[in-house]
This record gives structure tokens, sequence and C-alpha cells, in this order.
């Protein structure tokens, strides 16, 4: 069997472009060396859809961010994950930096940004009571917004199957060759396929496949960021993501609500050789706390429920590297996608589909069907709609995640959807069991418990995310012998 197209990754670059391209008529099969969909990059981010009025005017990462925040809102709609157009400023904290943030309003006009304003510091309190005392003026984006991004990344997905994308997991790419006659060889750990069409979206090791076809060769520093995350109760602290502007006191980190309310503070920037270098140190945390000071007062880090790191493929260039190749018809790379990669997500899956489309000649799908409904949230209900839910469906009565009051029937439904969860972390990031307070402290066992009885598996064999990854290692009984 020769497919059309071969994803290599299934980020949130890889599921865009598998999504957009199922609009066509193609064999497509995505191919991801972790055990679920979301396991690099696209899990551990800032989550902020960027308005962009960052990136230098006229660059790709300029154009696919503003593209790309036009279209979340509708697109969370249509496949049912949680967006938020919280807005966002741009503090500047002293006023030798004015002409900065001047310099970035009119950047962000270039770009095609709508509804930009630079505030005073009045307006600024008013917006935001907690801002530092130092803030003088901010650039305010009304378009500025917040998204989950694993309910992104996974409803992409999860569409792109419905309508007909395979998906492997636990299948490492190891080379692509060109065919003589045209098309490629993908060599995988679980052998070789043949395709049209490639599509590079391997996050921070897309250099490695890019320069095994195309040239000029590309280079990928994994550029590591750490956060803290803040429980529910430090909520409303700020209403927007405060971002500092890049100044005398350096670039700064951002303090941010969530969808899920909860308020993310970070991340730092340190570029790292190890590509899976994803472990916080105290030095990076205890930078997030510094910096985030500077621009918002009080920030209650004492509520911190975890600390995570995610790398951004920063290219040499820093620009996206987007297309065909040069000479290779049908290897399409979506490489060095670093920030704004998570708010460019539909303009690139987009656009890359389209020209996969029309190198191979692909004709519309008319069965395709853009629309999904996401995993009921029973707390989010009125009573008298949980308990007609419960009435239908008793497991939804079943609170096995007491921190964000998840049910057993959102888990069973996590688990038993197209590219369902069989893992401890897959079941987290579809319906948030183990994301609160007690991190998975509680509900872990019960997870697992559902895990097995579903999957028709024994309790040793869960893991919390693949093969690498074992809880139970042997009984009490073992360890007394
Ligand atoms: C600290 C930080 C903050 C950020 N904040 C934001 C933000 O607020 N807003 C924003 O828009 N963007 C942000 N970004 C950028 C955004 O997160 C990324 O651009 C985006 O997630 C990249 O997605 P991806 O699919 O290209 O890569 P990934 O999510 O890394 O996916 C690549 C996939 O390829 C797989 N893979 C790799 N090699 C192989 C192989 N050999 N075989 C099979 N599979 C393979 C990996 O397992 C992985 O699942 C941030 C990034 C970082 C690190």
């Amino acid at each position: 069997m020769v497919y059309d197209a071969i994803i290599i990754g299934a980020g949130v670059t890889g599921s865009a472009v598998a999504r957009y391209l199922m609009r066509y008529r193609a064999k497509v099969l995505v191919v991801e060396r972790a055990s679920d969909v979301c396991e690099g990059t696209s899990k551990a981010n800032s989550a902020i859809v960027h308005a962009g009025f960052d990136a230098e005017t006229g660059s790709l990462m300029a154009k696919y961010n503003v593209q790309g925040s036009e279209m979340m809102e509708a697109l969370s709609k249509e496949l049912d994950f949680a967006y938020d157009r919280c807005g966002s400023l741009v503090v500047c904290l002293s006023e030798e930096d004015l002409p900065k943030l001047q310099a970035l309003y009119e950047n962000g006009v270039k770009n095609g940004v709508r509804d930009l304003r630079i505030i005073g510091r009045e307006e600024l309190l008013e917006m935001e009571p907690n801002i530092s005392d130092n803030a003088v003026a901010a650039l305010y984006a009304p378009t500025g917004a917040i998204v989950c991004p694993f309910e992104l990344t996974i409803s992409l997905a999860e569409n792109a199957a419905v309508n007909g994308a395979e998906f492997r997991f636990n299948t490492e790419v190891r080379e692509i060759k060109e065919n003589a006659g045209g098309g490629f060889t993908v060599k995988t750990s679980e052998g070789d396929f043949e395709t049209r069409a490639v599509v590079n979206a391997a996050g921070v090791y897309a250099d490695i496949f890019h320069n095994q076809i195309a040239e000029p060769k590309i280079h990928i520093t994994p550029r590591k960021g750490e956060y803290l995350l803040l429980d529910h109760t430090a909520y409303g602290h700020v209403t927007h993501t405060i971002f500092q502007l890049p100044g005398q006191y350096g670039k700064g980190v951002l303090v941010s609500p969530t969808v899920h309310k909860n308020i993310l503070v970070g991340p730092t920037a340190n570029d790292i050789d190890n590509p899976e270098g994803v472990n916080t140190t105290a030095a990076g945390l205890a930078e997030v706390m510094e910096k985030s000071a500077l621009a918002v007062k009080n920030v209650p880090t004492r509520q911190t429920i975890t600390s995570f790191a995610g790398l951004r493929a920063h290219e040499d260039g820093h620009e996206f590297v987007i297309g065909e190749a040069e000479g290779h018809p049908g290897f399409f790379d979506c490489a060095g996608i670093e920030s704004p990669g998570l708010s460019s997500a539909p303009a690139i899956g987009e656009v890359v589909s389209d020209m996969i489309a029309q190198r191979l000649g692909l004709s519309e799908n008319k069965d395709f069907t853009g629309k999904r409904k996401g995993i009921v949230k029973a707390a989010e209900l009125s009573v008298s709609e949980r308990n007609e839910l419960i009435r239908r469906e008793p497991a939804y009565g079943q609170i096995i995640c007491r921190c964000e009051s998840v049910s057993e029937g959102e888990i069973l439904d996590a688990i038993r959807r197209p590219l369902g969860a069989t893992t401890l972390d897959g079941v987290k990031r579809r319906v948030r069991a183990g994301m609160g307070r007690c991190q998975a402290g509680f509900c872990s066992p019960r997870v697992m418990e559902i895990l097995a009885r579903e999957l028709h598996r024994d309790l040793s064999e869960i893991t919390k995310k693949g093969p690498d990854s074992p809880i139970i290692v042997g009984t009490a009984k073992d360890t007394i012998e």
C-alpha cells in the first residue's frame, strides 16, 4: 500500500496538517514515536494565542500567527476545545522604554493585528489592579487569547482520525529515502512505509529529517522554557496575559490565566543540547519568580501545584521553515516551529495541506466532517442537566478526581473515543484527572483501574506515558523476599 502522505509527528503542527488534509480524498498516515498525541512541545508551552504584534513584519511567523489567531475562535467552536479571548498586555516598566512600546505597536499594525492600542498607567491599573508600581504604560491587544493546548492538539488529531487518517503510535521514524521514480520510503522502528509525500513535523528533531532530504541544511537548538503552575486559588490575580516589554530589565516572563482557571508563570529561555531535557531546575524556577515580580505584585507563587518545562524548536534563522523543499517534490517541511507555533497551527495546517493537495492532484473529500463534539464536562453543567446525565449514565455520578471534579463517565469517554487515552497522562490531558492540587495523588490508582478494565489489560501494564514509564514495578511481597 502506498500512502498519499505520511506525517512525522503528532504534535499540534502534524495534527493540524492531518486534519486539514482530510478535506481532500487522501490516504494519510501520522507516525508518532510517543504513545499518544501531544507528547512533545505541544504539551508544555504558555498556551497563548498570540495576537501577532511581536514577529518581524513579512516573516512566515508573523503571517501565520495573525492568520492562525484569526482562525482559532471559529475552530474552537467547530472542534469544541477551550478558548478564551482574555486579551494581552505588554507592560512597559520604565519611561525610557516607551519608544520600544511604540515600535511594538507599529510592528503589530504592520502585521495586520486588529484593535491594538497603547494604554496609560491609570487604565492599566483599572484592568489589572495587581500590576507593578513601576508599570508606566502597556500595549493592549484585545485579540490575544488563551487556549487548552492539549484539547487543541487532541481535537485536531481526533477529527483527522474520524475523517479517515491513520495514526501509528510508539513508532519512531529512523530515515526517509527519496525513491528514484518519485515518492519516499519512510523507515521506522516498526517497518518501512511507502508514500507519495512526507510532512516533516518532528518538532525539535525536524532538522534531522530536513537534512536527510533537503538543502540548505538547517539546525535546530532546543531552547528550554521553565514554568510554575499555580492553583485555582490564585485565579483572578491577573485577568489578561501579562507580558513584559523586553527592555532594561531583560526579556521578562509572563503571568497569565489559563482556560482551566489556574495561573501560569514563566517561561525562561535557555539553549540546551539535550532534545529530551524537559527537567525543571532550581535556578530556572527562581528566575521565573524573580522576573514575574517585576511586572505583577505579590504573584502567589506559594500556591504552586507543579512546575514543568518545554523545548522550543529554535532554528538558527529564527523563522518557520515551511513548504516543499526545492528539487524534492513531495517533501514538505514544518520545521523550526517555535513560538508562535501553537497560535499558527490552524494556518500552517491549512496552507501545507493545500500545497500537498496541489502537488498530488487530490480531489475534494465531500464526506469531510469538520465538526467534533468534545468530552462533556459534568462539573460545568447545571444541577438539573447533571442529574439528567447521571440518570442516563450513572458513571457521571462517580467522582474519580476530586480536585478537578472529574467523573468516571468522562474518563470512560476519554478512553473509548477515537484515538482514545491508553495511559494515565492520556486521561489527564483529555479530562484533567490528575491536573489539580494533589497532582494525581488520590486519583491515579482509580484511573489505572478504569484503564485496565477498559483496555482489558493487567493493572501492571498501565503506564504513565508509554512503554518506558511503568507505574507498578513489583509487588510488596517481591520486595520482602
Ligand atoms: C516554553 C515554550 C512556550 C511556548 N509558548 C507558546 C505560546 O504561548 N503560544 C504559541 O503559539 N506557541 C508557543 N510555543 C510554541 C509551541 O508550543 C510550538 O510551536 C508547538 O507546540 C510545536 O508543535 P509541533 O507539533 O511542531 O512540535 P511537537 O509538539 O514537539 O511535536 C513533534 C512530534 O514529533 C514527534 N517525533 C519527533 N521525532 C520523531 C520521530 N523520529 N518519529 C516519530 N515521531 C517523532 C515527537 O514525539 C512529537 O510528538 C511555546 C513553546 C515553548 C517551548
